[in-house]
């Protein structure tokens, strides 16, 4: 018999992964876009890549996302279903709604992704990279909104974090770990 969602604690359907996201096969993967929508590097450019012009089509008419906002579209080549393109903040400090910015652009994701049906979902590790915010801060903001978010949407079944390197897994891991210990 399958375990009813809703009686799993919220971090248990959270899971850390080694990998390229572009590959998963999930409801819908997250991306890690900039408010213009425009593409860039990193894993912004990877899903462009990977998924084909589709994606991009449905970015330009759509136009613009407010950082800790998040929009969607369909998922091309992708194995996914859909991109959730969410917009993490700049980092800047620490002085500038970075904290709150990171955590809701997780809460809307994980929003639109109930709101289209999704039950499993795949995040990287958003504002990490080009957009300079530190791993160890990032952690537990960004697994802390997800728990959040999954205590009020039990449908959604699974979440799974997915970075390109251990040494970015190991500190989701740490900050799930003490997450796990404050629940
Ligand atoms: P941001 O501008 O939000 O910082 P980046 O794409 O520069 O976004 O980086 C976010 C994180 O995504 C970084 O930790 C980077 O190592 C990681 N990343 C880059 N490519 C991929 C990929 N193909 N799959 C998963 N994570 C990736």
């Amino acid at each position: 018999m399958q375990a009813d969602p809703t009686q799993v604690a919220a971090y248990e359907r959270i899971e850390l992964a080694l990998g390229d996201i572009t590959r998963e096969h999930v409801d819908a993967i997250v991306n890690a876009a900039n408010s213009a929508l425009r593409g860039g590097g990193g894993v912004d450019g990877a899903i462009h890549r990977a998924g084909g012009p589709e994606i991009m089509a449905e970015c330009r008419k759509i136009g613009y996302c407010a950082p800790g906002e998040a929009v969607i579209t369909a998922a091309g080549k992708l194995p996914a279903r859909f991109v959730i393109h969410a917009v993490g903040p700049v980092w800047q400090g620490g002085g500038a709604d970075e904290e709150l910015l990171l955590a809701s652009c997780h809460e809307r994701a994980l929003e639109l992704a109930r709101e289209h049906g999704c039950r499993t979902v795949a995040f990287p590790a958003i504002s990490t990279g080009a957009y300079g915010y530190p791993a160890r801060l990032a952690a537990p903001v960004a697994l802390a909104a997800t728990n959040d978010a999954l205590i009020r949407l039990p449908r959604i079944e699974k979440v799974r974090f997915v970075f390109v390197d251990e040494e970015m897994r190991g500190v989701f891991e740490q900050a799930l770990a003490l997450l796990e210990k404050s629940a």
